[in-house]
Formats: C-alpha cells, structure tokens, sequence
C-alpha cells in the first residue's frame, strides 16, 4: 500500500460477520495484507476461534484438547467480541445488529458458515447429537469413551468420520443412509459403492435404503418398522447456510439460503462481502455458481475478499476446490468439480487401498477423487488449472504419473 492509501485506510472499519475459519482468515489477510483500519472479528461462540476438521478426528478421540488457532488476535490489531450473535445487517445505514447493539462499518464480511441440518423431531430428545461445533464434540467425547451403542443417521463425510472415531472407541455403530449407498449427494454410485465396504470392514452395520421415522430416548425407528437400539444418535445429514438473520437485509440469497456472491465476492449490497460455507460464487472455470462447504475454500476466499476490501489490485475468486476426509483408516481427496456427462476413468483396483477416480471434460481434467493416492492429488490440482488435455488411456494407468499422462 502506498503512504497515501495507509492514511485513507487508517480511518476504515472493516466488521467481520462470524469467527470461523473464513471469518478469521479474512481479518489475518487483511493485516497480511496491510491494512491499517480498525478490524473487529465478532463471533457467536464464546470459544476462542478454532478449526473444525480435527472435531471428527483428534479432538473426538481425546488425542487433541482443542483445535484453537495459533493466531495472536492482540498482535495483529484484530478486535476479538466473542459470544455475541449479529442479529442483522441494515445496509443503507451500513450497520450491523448485534445482541449488544449496532455496529457501523465501512466494509462488512459476512461469514457465519454452516449449521447441521436437524432431523425433524429429534429435536429435545436425548441422547441426539449433531457434529458443528467444539461444544459438540466435547459432548460426544463421553458417548465415545462410554462405548454406547450409537446410531449415525447419515453416511456422508460427517457421518463417515464420526463412525470411524466411535469404531476406534470402540463402540457398536449402526449408520441409517436413506439412499442406497453412502456420498449419494456428494459422489457417482459407481464411485461411492465400493466405499459401503469400507463401514462393514471397520465393523460397523450400514444399513441403507433406511428412512427413520422418530427417534425416542434410547433407540431409532425406521419407517420400515425396525427398531435400532441407541444409547446415542449422531446426525450427519448435511448443513446449510447459517443466514437466517440475513432475512431482512435485502441481501441476495439463493436457493440454498446461501449469499450470492459474484466474483469478487461481494454480496448485492454495496461494501459488503461473503465467504466461506455461507456463500455460493460464480465459477469461471466451471460455468457454474459453486457454493462450498470445506475447509480450503474458507482459506482461499478471503485473500480475495481482502484484496477486494483494500482495493488495491481487485481480485477474481476462481478457485480448484479442494477437500480431504480421513475415514476408516483412509486418506480421502477430492479436487476440482465434476458434472453429469463428463467422462469417468478409474486409474487403479478400488477394492485395493489406494486408486484414483478421474473426470475429463472435453479432454481435460475436471475433478479427481483419490484414495491414498496424494501425489495424484497434487498433480491433479496443477493439471485442472493448466486445463491441460489428458490422454484418456494414460491417465487410466495408475503406475503411469497423472502429469506424464498429458496429451502430446
Ligand atoms: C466436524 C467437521 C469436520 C470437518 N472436516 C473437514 C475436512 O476434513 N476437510 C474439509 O475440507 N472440510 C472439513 N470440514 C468443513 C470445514 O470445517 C468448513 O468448510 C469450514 O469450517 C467453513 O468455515 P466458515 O468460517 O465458512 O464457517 P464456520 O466454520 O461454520 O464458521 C462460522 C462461524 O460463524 C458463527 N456464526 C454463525 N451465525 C452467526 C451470527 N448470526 N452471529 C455471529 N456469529 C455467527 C458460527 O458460530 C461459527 O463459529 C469439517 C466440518 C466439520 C463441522
């Protein structure tokens, strides 16, 4: 920044909307970036910030305390209100309402995230636990450490994670998965079937084409009759955009209830952006508006947010989304984007431990899914970028590199 642009930003308060990752990365970034205004960071939990993947993993287990950043707030200039829930935004008036009162900014963020989706009626029951928050987890440590017979209903990343941690526990689980194989939102049958085996190899019961019908203290109904017994019930059914409060802002929403943003992520009221799990972005490399619920995408987005904010060099979102899952012993990664119609190659035996799944689209690479398999991830993620052409029976020979399988 130049002398003059520090001076106008020294007057400038940027408001970040929710203290998750994205919300977090997007205060660090502008400072990395050298922002000189005020940068207050507000959040609905009373935790200091943290990060979530380690929830269904480390922290789950007992083998991590916490996940908290290792972020000195203080140093940096970020204003931390924690505990305190943002109520709405008046964009006219660039305000923000908080339970304590409003909030004038210049620039606002918006990045409140996701929350689990409930299972209709199993709300108060209990024994029925969802997976979002710390405070989450630490409810479920003890269901872990007390071996319960646990019922998942669900058998998506969530559900898969958490099963893996209860079998390590070793606790007895059931996962209900209405559809008929797990990832049916996320993944192709054909590439997801074989991962069913994985539950029943870490002996736990998947029992799919399952639809329950009420959930009472101590067991789960199925609308087929069955009766599961369950000293506790793990919910993994997805999560949405946490952005009811945004109902009155006139802030466009789209059809997920996410916050549209374009692509520079700025939201359809002025001086106020979205990032993270709680907004969808046109994508450019993909003709398609992508709304992103992982960990990467919170990280990547707001460099581009902050770049936006001080305004120096505007900055496009286009990213190579990006994600991993650690399940049933299993190192899970999943790059790009796919859509119906573009061409599956399988690059490896998927009853072995490791291979690969691989989409062209018109030649080039446009996801890969791969198990065990991170330097295929990796030369993936440049070969989707590049946009290179690959040669269909070379990227199908899992001993031939990803990147030597480039069309000459
Ligand atoms: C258990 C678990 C495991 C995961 N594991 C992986 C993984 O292995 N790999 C991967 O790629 N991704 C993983 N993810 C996804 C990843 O963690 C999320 O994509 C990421 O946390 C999104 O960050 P975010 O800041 O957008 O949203 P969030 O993390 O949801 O943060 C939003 C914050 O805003 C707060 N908030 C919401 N509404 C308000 C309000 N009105 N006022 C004030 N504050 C508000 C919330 O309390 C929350 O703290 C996992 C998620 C979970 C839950």
């Amino acid at each position: 920044m130049s002398d003059e642009q520090k001076r106008v930003a020294a007057g400038r308060r940027v408001v970040i909307a929710g203290a998750g990752m994205a919300g977090v990365q997007s205060a660090v970034a502008l400072r990395e970036q050298g922002f000189t205004g005020t940068v207050t960071l507000i959040g609905a939990e009373p935790h200091q910030p943290y990060d979530r993947p380690p929830l269904s993993k480390a922290v789950l287990l007992g083998k991590a305390e916490g996940s908290a950043f290792d972020i000195d707030f203080e140093a940096l200039g970020i204003e931390l209100r924690l505990g305190l829930d943002v109520t709405g935004v008046r964009p006219a008036d660039h305000e923000l309402d908080t339970e304590a009162g409003p909030v004038g900014y210049d620039s606002l963020v918006l990045a409140t995230g996701a929350e689990p989706i409930r299972l209709p009626g199993s709300e108060g029951v209990p024994g029925v636990h969802l997976l979002r928050t710390l405070d989450d987890a630490e409810r479920l440590r003890p269901v872990l450490a007390e071996q319960h017979e646990v019922v998942v209903v669900g058998a998506g990343w969530i559900g898969a994670e958490f099963t893996t941690a209860a079998r390590d526990a070793g606790c007895s689980v059931t996962v209900v998965e209405a559809a008929d194989r797990p990832l049916a939102g996320a993944l192709p049958a054909e590439v997801a079937a074989p991962m069913a085996a994985w539950y029943a190899d870490a002996g736990a019961e998947l029992r799919t084409h399952a639809r329950v019908e009420r959930v009472e203290p101590g067991a789960v109904f199925l609308d087929d009759g069955t009766r599961l017994p369950a000293g506790a019930v793990v919910v993994g059914i997805g999560a949405r955009p946490a952005t009811a409060w945004l109902a009155d802002s006139g802030i466009a929403l789209g059809a997920r209830r996410e916050v549209l943003a374009d692509a520079r992520l700025r939201t359809s009221a002025p001086d106020v952006y979205a990032v993270g799990d709680c907004a969808s972005f046109p994508s450019g490399r993909y003709g398609e508006r992508l709304l992103v619920h992982h960990w990467d995408n919170a990280i990547q987005g707001p460099r581009t947010v902050a770049a936006n904010i001080i305004g120096e060099s505007p900055s496009v979102y286009d990213p190579v989304p990006y994600f991993w899952s650690e399940q049933f012993g299993r190192f899970v990664q999943f790059a790009g984007h796919y859509a119906l119609g573009d061409e599956l190659i399988w690059r490896g035996d998927p009853t072995t431990p490791a291979w690969t799944v691989c989409w062209l689209r018109d030649g080039a690479l446009s996801a890969l899914l791969a198990v065990g398999r991170p330097r295929d991830l990796a030369q993936a993620r440049k070969l989707i970028e590049s946009a290179a052409r690959l040669d269909p029976a070379l990227t199908a020979d899992p001993a031939i590199p990803l990147k030597r399988a480039v069309a000459s």
